[in-house]
């Protein structure tokens, strides 16, 4: 039995599934999870001593890697001054002038401490702001487990088979409609039917919660288009491709300007942050300016601040967004190769510094029936002679991977290397 083994079946006893996030479990893989101890640069280490490199990245806050100095000695700095206060800061304002000044379309922008919060109070916020009850999501796109958006969603929610989720009354999920993503028709018909009735449409602009399916070239703009007409508020959740996709998000890489934005991960430099934000006219219709409330303890907390400044700093050096998607490209490339060679049909998908591999016989991956439809056996097979290669992929089919900044060339073609003599076990 090893070390991981052993701690999963003592977190069994006490966590439920052992597990305080369902992907972490395995469930999507089999097999054990592994129990981390520590992480430097481009790699983990589990408890029983063996070092992988990591494509997932805590899930996408480690751009820099993991335990980037710079980080750490804000975090270490801030700390000698307590941990919260629950009153205003300096930090905060340094966080938000540092947000609006990468995120143009940001004009305000409040902090939260989740990602899921913060698509849950830019919904409340866009209901309040518009004074309807619809809203607009795609089918397989995560924006956290909030109620009314806990409907068709991608992520954990899908590797378990479960889109939707018991202990959501039909009476909260019937005010979330859903189409599918990448498909402008859908929403136009769905808007001519219900007009004035939709508050906002929330989007994934690059969806990475379904593997990774970039946006359809006019897809996003048709989206635009929709909610100029309709006075709807249009929200990209760039909780995953903020800051990853390019500096500015996926909203600078499209050149498409939201109403609002949701931002997480990154953000954080690996602390529990989040942060929405957009026109000054929607933002201000929030407590206590406004009537639409909304708040949080720990809300913008120091240590936080600190962590997630330091890191919008270090991911500001220029040319990182080109360097991680020319890395993301080398690694595609590299898997496709290496599929082709033996024989095994893969195709992938990549933007900035996110990138998927789907095993399938199709050309691209586009949408949502595609991705399910992916061949999921071997994906799981795959997954686990990669990490007996040392090579820790997402352990979904369902999830991006992530490129970080410390991910060298050395490791892009040991991944690649290891990738070839995994397909031809398969
Ligand atoms: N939106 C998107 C696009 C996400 O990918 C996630 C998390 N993977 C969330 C929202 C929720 O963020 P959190 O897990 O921090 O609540």
């Amino acid at each position: 039995m090893t070390i991981s083994q052993d701690l999963f079946e003592r977190a069994l006893a006490s966590i439920p599934g052992g597990v305080n996030s369902p992907v972490r479990a395995f469930n999507g893989v089999g097999g054990t999870p592994l129990f981390i101890t520590k992480a430097q640069g481009a790699y983990t280490f589990d408890a029983d001593g063996n070092k992988y490199i990591d494509y997932v990245g805590s899930w996408g806050p480690m751009i820099m890697g993991h335990n980037h100095p710079a980080i750490k000695n804000a975090v270490l700095a801030a700390v000698e001054n307590g941990l919260s206060y629950g009153a205003p800061t300096e930090t905060e304002i340094l966080m938000a002038e540092k947000v609006k000044a990468l995120v143009p379309s940001i004009e305000k922008v409040r902090m939260v401490s989740s990602g899921t919060e913060a698509t849950m109070s830019a919904i409340r916020l866009a209901r309040g702001f518009t004074g309807r009850d619809k809203i607009l999501k795609f089918e397989g796109c995560y924006h956290g487990h909030a109620d009314s958006l806990l409907v068709k969603a991608g992520s954990g929610a899908l590797t378990m088979g479960v889109p939707n989720s018991p202990g959501i009354p039909a009476d909260f999920a019937k005010h979330t409609l859903t189409v599918s993503f990448n498909n402008l028709d859908e929403v136009k018909a769905i808007f001519e039917k219900y007009a004035d009735e939709i508050a906002c449409i929330i989007v994934e602009p690059v969806a990475g919660n379904m593997n990774c399916i970039p946006p359809v070239a006019g897809f996003l703009e048709g989206l635009r288009a929709v909610c100029d007409q309709y006075k709807s508020v249009l929200i990209f959740d760039e909780v995953m491709t903020g800051f990853r996709v390019a500096l500015g998000g996926a909203q600078q890489y499209y050149n498409i300007v939201p109403d609002l934005t949701c931002l997480g991960k990154v953000i954080g430099g690996g602390m529990p942050v989040g942060a929405f934000g957009g026109k000054k006219e929607i933002m201000d219709f929030i407590a206590p300016v406004g009537p639409v409330y909304q708040a949080g303890t720990l809300s913008g907390n120091p240590i936080a601040m600190a962590a997630g400044l330091a890191a919008l700093e270090l991911i500001s050096a220029p040319g990182l967004h080109a360097d991680l998607e020319a890395k993301s490209k080398r690694l595609c490339e590299g898997f496709e190769q290496a599929a082709a060679e033996a024989g095994i049909a893969l195709t992938t998908n990549y933007a900035g510094g996110m990138y998927g591999f789907f095993f399938t016989d199709a050309a691209k991956v586009t949408s949502y029936q595609q991705a399910t439809q992916c061949d999921v056996e071997r994906f799981k097979r795959f997954f686990h002679l990669m990490l007996e290669e040392g090579v820790y992929l997402a352990p979904s089919a369902f999830e991006a991977g992530f490129i970080c900044s410390e991910h060298g060339d050395a490791e892009i073609e040991q991944t690649i290397a290891a990738a070839k003599r995994a397909f031809a076990k398969l």
